[in-house]
């Protein structure tokens, strides 16, 4: 069979579509990768190395090298500001794409002779400038007919003005942690945002948004331990005489390495199991932490030049959106469930990483040749979501004959 003739339409250009892109082209496929923002490369292309004396195993390296591997893939059909409208379901799929609304992100306007572009994180985001005169092509549509679909659109960051008391957005020295990587990748270390000065004492707050009652969300985002903890490395690393605190109610243990990484960090990095209740601006633009630590029983506060929110892993904002147009049930998370039939057989892809089971009053979907990958069904890091599209994609291939 000659697999050219097979066509997937990958929703989602982030690392999960990006690893699946390529896993398919790889068996000769053809893939329409549909991304809606202006890049590929999801949240994590923007991620910096970790590294310190040594490789921290983030993960940031293979997003690029992933995308490389993308953009020189003729058998990937890339559409960048672009997303699902419709999509129907006979013998193959019918899909309508239009262009989305997006605007360019105003950290990476670029003033170009031709006009205003903006340019992705990577360098190989280059060949896809997108400029203002594409937004000609606004509301445009066009036709799309694939034989499977994968649902790759990731997650969103929780929103940390929903801790009000933490103050984000009002006191210039409060971050999250994707600000950080921010940071770092413009400055080429931490300074503060207030001053331009490396902090000396730095507080992490854990599970922002995530294992929280009060905003109903349960679920652990599993991968802003190891993220946090690798960051207070490089920090340290980078100004040996950084004081660094992490509030904490709970250690995600995430792979074998990580109780020998956790034990060697401790030595550097001061852990208080609490979660702060709330922050007050100082003078000079420091800031005051007030909590309650477990082992001294009583409130107390404590000053920081820079506090950083570890925010959780939240679904999509689309997901709802993208459950009503394919089908795909969300859980009671509002993640996209993958209980679905995943190929003629009707055997079934239940997510081992969707963060609740789905309800009763819930239906999976019966779309076969439909797939959910990565972070859209929960949270998971870049290797967990890498090896879930891997997983994912091999499952459409089965689904498509291609594979036994
Ligand atoms: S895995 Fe992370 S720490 Fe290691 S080289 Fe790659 S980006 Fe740097
Ligand atoms: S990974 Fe850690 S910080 Fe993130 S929600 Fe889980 S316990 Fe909290």
């Amino acid at each position: 069979m000659n697999n050219q003739t097979k066509k997937v339409l990958i929703l989602g250009g982030g690392i999960a579509g990006l690893t699946a892109a390529w896993e398919l082209s790889r068996q000769n496929i053809s893939v329409e990768l549909v991304e809606k923002s202006c890049f590929l490369g999801g949240h994590a292309i923007g991620f910096t190395c970790k590294a310190t004396d040594k490789c921290q195993q983030c993960g940031a390296c293979s997003v690029e090298d992933m995308l490389k591997n993308v953009v020189n893939e003729p058998l990937i059909n890339v559409h960048l500001r672009t997303e699902i409208k419709e999509l129907k379901k006979s013998s193959q799929f019918n899909i309508t794409l239009t262009k989305s609304d997006i605007e360019l992100p105003d950290s990476q306007i670029k003033n170009l002779p031709s006009g205003k572009a903006a340019k992705g994180f990577s360098k190989y985001n280059n060949p896809l400038y997108v400029t203002e005169s594409d937004k000609d092509k606004m509301g445009s549509s066009c036709e799309i007919t694939a034989d499977a679909v994968i649902v790759a659109t990731g997650y969103s960051p929780f929103d940390p003005n929903r801790k009000s008391t933490y103050g984000y957005g009002k006191w210039k020295n409060v971050i999250t942690g994707l600000d950080l990587e921010n940071i770092i990748r413009e400055n080429g270390s931490l300074v503060r945002p207030s001053d331009g000065q490396k902090p000396q004492k730095v507080a992490f707050i854990q599970c922002v948004g995530s294992r929280d009652e009060r905003l109903g969300n349960l679920w652990c985002s599993e991968v802003c331990c190891p993220y946090a903890m690798r960051m207070a490395g490089t920090v340290k690393h980078d100004n040996p005489n950084a004081e660094i605190t992490m509030f904490y109610i709970d250690i995600q243990n995430s792979g074998k390495e990580f109780p020998v990484f956790y034990e060697k960090i401790k030595q550097n990095i001061r852990f208080v199991r609490t979660i702060p209740v709330d922050i007050y601006p100082l003078e000079n633009n420091g800031l005051e932490l007030r909590h309650m630590a477990e082992e001294e029983g009583s409130p107390s506060s404590e000053s920081f030049d820079l506090v950083v929110l570890s925010v959780g892993i939240m679904p999509g904002k689309d997901s709802s959106k993208l459950s009503a147009i394919t089908g795909i049930p969300v859980n009671q998370d509002g993640f996209l469930d993958n209980e679905i039939t995943c190929c003629s057989c009707s055997s079934s892809a239940k997510s081992t990483q969707t963060s609740q089971p789905i309800t009763s009053s819930q239906s999976a979907s019966s779309i076969a040749g439909l797939f959910v990958a990565g972070t859209a069904k929960g949270p998971a890091g870049i290797a967990s979501s890498m090896a879930d599209a891997g997983k994912t994609a091999f499952e459409a291939m089965k689904y498509l004959g291609v594979m036994k």
